[in-house]
């Protein structure tokens, strides 16, 4: 065991590091600037945490999450790490204690807002306090391209001329190339290592499925999850609101959350979920940075996401501490159109132009027959790769891999569509939208239909074997396969290319894949999906007893179960049952501060004879 090693388990009780962590931890301790980026869960703390403990003097930390840093604080006065916090919400006579404390040099992290580092006093102040190094949390809060800029940040570069010595470690989750050189050349970080990890998310599975019967579809989901946290994201504030409340009727205790409650109202339901006090969360995607809930269970998507990095991140949330984390979309074609109309509020033509580019990649993601973890990495530009490094094309756990989504012989349901939409233009001389086109072919009996005849087309009702969202899928797979295109200069109606017209005269065969389903997962293929996501085996039995005291503690400390200990933690204790203090310190999770203030508790517990 090297010393970093031997670091981690004693302070952090783990006994390996996450992918880089040692790495950027030895580069920065090298006295190195450093940019690492990793994945949500993937431990960014530790890689100025663990540092900091082996340098003398202060480790400052900037971060925009005022509501967290007293989290983050306590989280380290519980491994023994001595740290503090100063911002807006200290009363005076806090703040002079905290002040003295850092004269004498009481501490070795201090965790600071960027408005607040950036005042002439605090930095002046902080010179005389032996500023080791400088951890920027969130760093990709300072570029422009990044989809969470605050003006604050683009101020930090003020740090390097008051403190050109200190080395420098900026963090973030964001992926694209274009941030990390925002990050550099706006920090002037110097020559700084650059560190990327994969952005897969093993433990994650991705599931979509085809939305019917949306609040019936999530009470079965949450039926075979009792017990566990969980967010579900929908589009509008109403529908949060609506949903947290038939929840809660039906017996399951959930919030909403969303920018239109009062700023307590926010912070009161985000707090309660944070303290697994309500398990489920219903939020708008302002439900978002800084849920820093290591174990989140699953998110759900109500609404189709506006690209996949919204996607991605939204999904991220879930499995933080790296236990299984289950991520499912309910998809209805019919979100696409919402997604074009709010794409074109847009102010300029540019940004309406990107939005739109943006919804057509996520509908061709959602509507393809790939593996969804193959096609997301993809998009960041990253292959799906094993643990060995070969190049792999299915995950085993995700949708289109459990249940593959078969290619059928699609051309008497292109050439129903393609005719449709030329009889519709004949009739009446102008062009219709794609639903339109599907309630023409599945006979429907709307307003529409009736006022401009179309009962009366040779098309209406050909399509009655199909569903309507069918037929919508099905047109927007002749859209990527460049069969029909929607003109979005013309109210995005349906339009026939030059390709569709060839295929309609020489009727080359057409290729569909089949609809999503509905069908939630059996028994058995939940089963294979925890187990590829790395569900270990444990007692079930111990582990509810553990938890139980663990609840105990945290609630006579008033403080959230997980700075206890984790799941992942408590899960490993019930599979390896520890049979005295030191067996105890095998527990990933237990380190030497953790055994001595709960070892005892919980080994009693382990080794307690149920009758
Ligand atoms: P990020 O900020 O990158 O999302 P965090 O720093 O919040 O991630 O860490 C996520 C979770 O992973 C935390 O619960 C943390 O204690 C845990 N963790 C971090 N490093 C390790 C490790 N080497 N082994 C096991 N768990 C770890
Ligand atoms: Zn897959």
């Amino acid at each position: 065991m090297n010393e970093l090693q031997h670091l981690l388990k004693k302070h952090f009780g783990f006994d390996t590091f996450r992918p880089l962590q040692q790495e950027i931890i030895a580069s920065s301790l090298a006295g190195r600037d450093v940019v690492a980026l990793l994945p949500t869960g993937g431990g960014k703390s530790l890689c100025y945490q663990l540092p900091a403990l082996v340098r003398d003097g202060l480790t400052v930390v900037v971060s925009p999450l005022i509501a967290l840093m007293k989290d983050q604080v306590d989280g380290l006065r519980e491994i023994n790490i001595p740290a503090t916090y100063i911002n807006s919400s200290l009363d005076s006579g806090e703040f002079l204690d905290r002040f003295s404390r850092l004269n004498s040099g009481d501490f070795k992290i201090l965790y600071l807002s960027p408005e607040r580092l950036l005042q002439e006093s605090m930095l002046n102040q902080l010179s005389l306090w032996n500023i080791s190094a400088i951890a920027i949390d969130e760093a990709h809060c300072i570029s422009e391209w990044g989809h969470d800029f605050r003006p604050e940040y683009a101020q930090l570069a003020r740090l390097r001329e008051v403190f050109p010595e200190v080395p420098v470690i900026a963090l973030t989750a964001t992926a694209t190339e274009r941030v990390c050189d925002d990050i550099i050349s706006l920090l002037n970080l110097r020559e700084p290592a650059r560190f990327v990890a994969s952005f897969n998310r093993p433990n994650l599975s991705y599931r979509i499925i085809a939305r019917r019967d949306p609040l019936k579809q999530i009470i079965e989901f949450l039926e075979e999850h009792p017990d566990e946290s969980g967010i579900i994201y929908c589009l509008s504030r109403a529908k949060t609101e609506e949903f947290a409340k038939s929840l809660s009727d039906k017996g399951f205790s959930a919030l909403p959350y969303h920018a239109g409650l009062s700023t307590e109202e926010r912070a009161a339901h985000q707090e309660r979920f944070l303290r697994d006090q309500v398990p489920l969360m219903v939020a708008t995607v302002a439900f978002g940075m800084g849920v820093n809930k290591p174990n989140v269970r699953f998110v759900i998507h109500h609404d189709l996401p506006k690209n996949i990095e919204s996607y991605y991140q939204e999904t991220g949330r879930a499995g933080r501490d790296g236990l299984p984390g289950e991520c499912v979309l309910l998809y209805s074609p019919s979100d696409t159109a919402k997604l074009y109309r709010f794409a074109e509020q847009a102010n300029e033509p540019r940004e309406q132009e990107v939005a739109r580019r943006q919804i057509s990649q996520m509908v061709r993601f959602v509507e393809g027959s790939e593996c969804r973890r193959v096609a997301v990495l993809r998009y960041f530009g990253e292959e799906y790769r094993g643990e060995d490094g070969t190049p792999l094309s299915s995950c085993g756990a995700c949708d289109n891999c459990l249940t593959p989504r078969d290619q059928f012989d699609g051309t008497t349901e292109a050439l129903k569509i393609l005719s449709c939409i030329a009889r519709v233009k004949q009739h009446s001389g102008f062009g219709v939208g794609v639903h339109h086109i599907a309630e023409v072919l599945a006979g429907a009996d709307t307003e529409k239909i009736r006022r401009w005849e179309h009962q009366r087309l040779s098309t209406y009702g050909i399509g009655k074997e199909r569903t309507r969202q069918e037929w919508i899928s099905f047109t927007q797979e002749l859209v990527s396969q460049g069969l029909v295109r929607i003109n979005a200069e013309r109210f995005n109606t349906v339009e026939i290319t030059e390709a569709g017209k060839g295929a309609m005269k020489s009727r080359i065969p057409i290729t569909l894949t089949k609809p999503l389903t509905t069908t939630r997962l059996e028994r058995e293929k939940r089963r294979e999906l925890r187990v590829k996501t790395g569900e270990k085996s444990f007692d079930n039995e111990l582990f509810e007893r553990l938890r139980r005291l663990r609840r105990a503690i945290a609630d006579a400390k008033g403080m959230p179960a997980f700075m206890v200990f984790s799941d992942a933690t408590l899960q490993d204790m019930a599979a390896k049952k520890p049979q005295s203090l030191e067996e105890m310190l095998s527990v990933s999770g237990v380190g030497e501060r953790k055994l001595e203030q709960y070892g005892e508790l919980f080994w009693e517990e382990v080794v307690r004879i149920v009758v």
